[in-house]
């Protein structure tokens, strides 16, 4: 069926279409709804939420509902928790946060303090454990030196570089920022971006203590924000289409023709929310030169590995805390990284245990890396091994963060002559690096990129006629503009 034929023969009334619903589809979707446009989002898989979802396992004979990857958020993602705000109401019913706590099996403790920034880590640090004096100096020195240097670092360097510049202490690269950095940035220390590092040290450690809180799902990550988001959308007239793969968009007389496996019709502007590399095959060899950065992006993997032991069994174990930092220990294959406590689920009390740059690990198979994680927290931890341990590995999970990635924005295909067609996707916000918040902010940034095209362009429906001002998302605000390069503070 063409709908354009039928639904949509009047070009005064196309649609946006989002083509993908991750968390950046979504918060494109959201955003333009609120201001008033007709939304269709097309997402090639049965649910919402792409890289971030709720998944269920079978675990000692019984379904549990876990996630298809450990995620932790943090007080700094603003963007994200406005965006739960206004679909559920109240981001508490679905995240707890908690203050910063950073803690390691091998004695290391840092924990913010009640005070307004700076003071917080002042105290922080009078309070800390397991850290030698020359550890709190060279902590000082790194965090005071980055303010100092208004977080900019020498462009194309490490953070292996930075750390030696900086003078760490071996003991706090391997305790404290190695495990930082992998965890934020899915990229080892010596081959991860500096710049990036220093953004998110800038917008966690380097700002108010409510930035730097963990904020955990009580519940799946599709509680948070994929399905009160569905709700909120189809509510308010937006089509949300399920197993709905978009396998290409063209050009058709001034407007973009999208073709499903089941239909064609027609949009005013495209919001492509897929990932770079599921753009080429949309936009076909015509276009190659246009989406060839996109082809620069390199992929690591992520591996979870969720614990469950029966309560009945152990009534007593294992005490977990909410967040822990394990050590690696590649010559035993534990290669657990942080531990989160899952809560109990019917008389099972689960664990995630979280493997990030995991194409280190690719040889090891799931059941082994499980094994060796239900002997690390054993080892570790203490208590008794778990009755269930199984391994969730997401190949593709983010792109690695290099200094030499390039750097691609929402707008980069309509500046290359593909009118109207934006970009959103954790990769399109070249200040962070792949994440919730990345994500999210770059959906945010490129529907406000289609409602201030839209204001010159009558064909959108819902929005027709109505001029910037009348749109208070219209126009980019230095809120929703990526601080990329050539902007306002290039991460470089
Ligand atoms: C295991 C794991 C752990 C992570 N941990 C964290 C963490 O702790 N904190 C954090 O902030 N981030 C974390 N991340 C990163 C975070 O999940 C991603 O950055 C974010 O979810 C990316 O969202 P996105 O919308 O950009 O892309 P995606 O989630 O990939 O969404 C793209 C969507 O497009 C759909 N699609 C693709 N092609 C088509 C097509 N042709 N037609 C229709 N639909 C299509 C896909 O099915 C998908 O749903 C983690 C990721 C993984 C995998």
């Amino acid at each position: 069926m063409t709908r354009a034929a039928v639904g949509h023969a009047d070009p005064a009334h196309l649609p946006v279409v989002v083509v993908g619903g991750g968390w950046a589809g979504l918060a494109s979707a959201i955003e333009l709804v609120s201001a008033g446009v007709t939304v269709q989002l097309h997402e090639m898989a049965p649910q919402l939420g792409g890289r971030a979802r709720g998944i269920q396992l079978q675990a000692c004979d019984r379904p549990v509902h876990l996630d298809n990857g450990q995620h932790l958020l943090v007080g700094a993602y603003h963007e994200t928790l406005r965006l739960v705000t206004r679909v559920t109401g109240d981001p508490w019913r679905v995240l707890s946060a908690r203050p910063l706590r950073l803690e390691s099996t091998d004695g290391l403790r840092l924990r913010s303090a009640p005070l307004p920034s700076p003071l917080h880590w002042s105290l922080a640090l009078l309070d800390a454990r397991g850290m030698s004096l020359a550890d709190r100096g060279a902590l000082v020195r790194l965090m005071s030196v980055l303010a100092r240097d208004r977080w900019r670092v020498d462009p194309g360097s490490t953070v292996g570089q930075l750390l030696a510049r900086l003078k760490q202490t071996a003991s706090l690269n391997r305790r404290l920022w190695e495990p930082l950095c992998v965890a934020a940035l899915n990229t080892t220390a010596e081959a991860a971006c500096a710049q990036t590092f220093a953004n998110v040290l800038r917008d966690t450690l380097g700002s108010d203590r409510a930035a730097s809180r963990f904020l955990l799902p009580r519940g799946t990550l599709s509680e948070v924000l994929p399905e009160p988001a569905a709700a909120w959308l189809t509510g308010r007239g937006a089509g949300i289409h399920l197993r709905s793969r978009v396998l290409r968009i063209e050009r058709h007389r001034g407007h973009w023709r999208v073709t499903t496996a089941s239909d064609t019709f027609d949009a005013a502007q495209v919001v492509l929310a897929v990932p770079p590399h599921s753009i080429a095959g949309l936009l076909g060899e015509a276009n190659a030169a246009a989406i060839a950065p996109l082809a620069a992006l390199h992929y690591d993997a992520i591996a979870t590995v969720y614990l469950g032991w029966r309560t009945h069994r152990h009534p007593s174990a294992p005490p977990l805390p909410p967040a822990l930092m394990l050590v690696e220990s590649a010559r035993r294959h534990q290669y657990g990284q942080w531990l989160f406590d899952r809560g109990r689920q019917q008389d099972l009390q689960l664990a995630a245990v979280v493997i990030s740059a995991a194409g280190r690990v690719g040889e090891l198979d799931a059941r082994m890396l499980a094994d060796g994680v239900a002997d690390q927290v054993v080892d570790q931890c203490g208590g008794l091994r778990a009755d269930w341990a199984q391994t969730v590995r997401e190949k593709r999970a983010t792109f690695r963060c290099l200094p030499d990635r390039p750097r691609i924005e929402s707008d980069h295909l309509h500046r290359e002559g593909l009118e109207h067609l934006w970009l959103a996707g954790d990769y399109a916000w070249p200040d962070y690096p792949a994440t919730i918040e990345a994500a999210v902010r770059s959906g945010v940034h490129a529907a406000a990129l289609v409602l201030a095209s839209a204001a010159h362009q009558p064909a959108v429906a819902g929005a027709a006629g109505r001029g910037r001002s009348a749109n208070p998302a219209a126009k980019p605000t230095s809120a929703t503009r990526p601080r990329g390069p050539g902007r306002s503070a290039p991460d470089r």
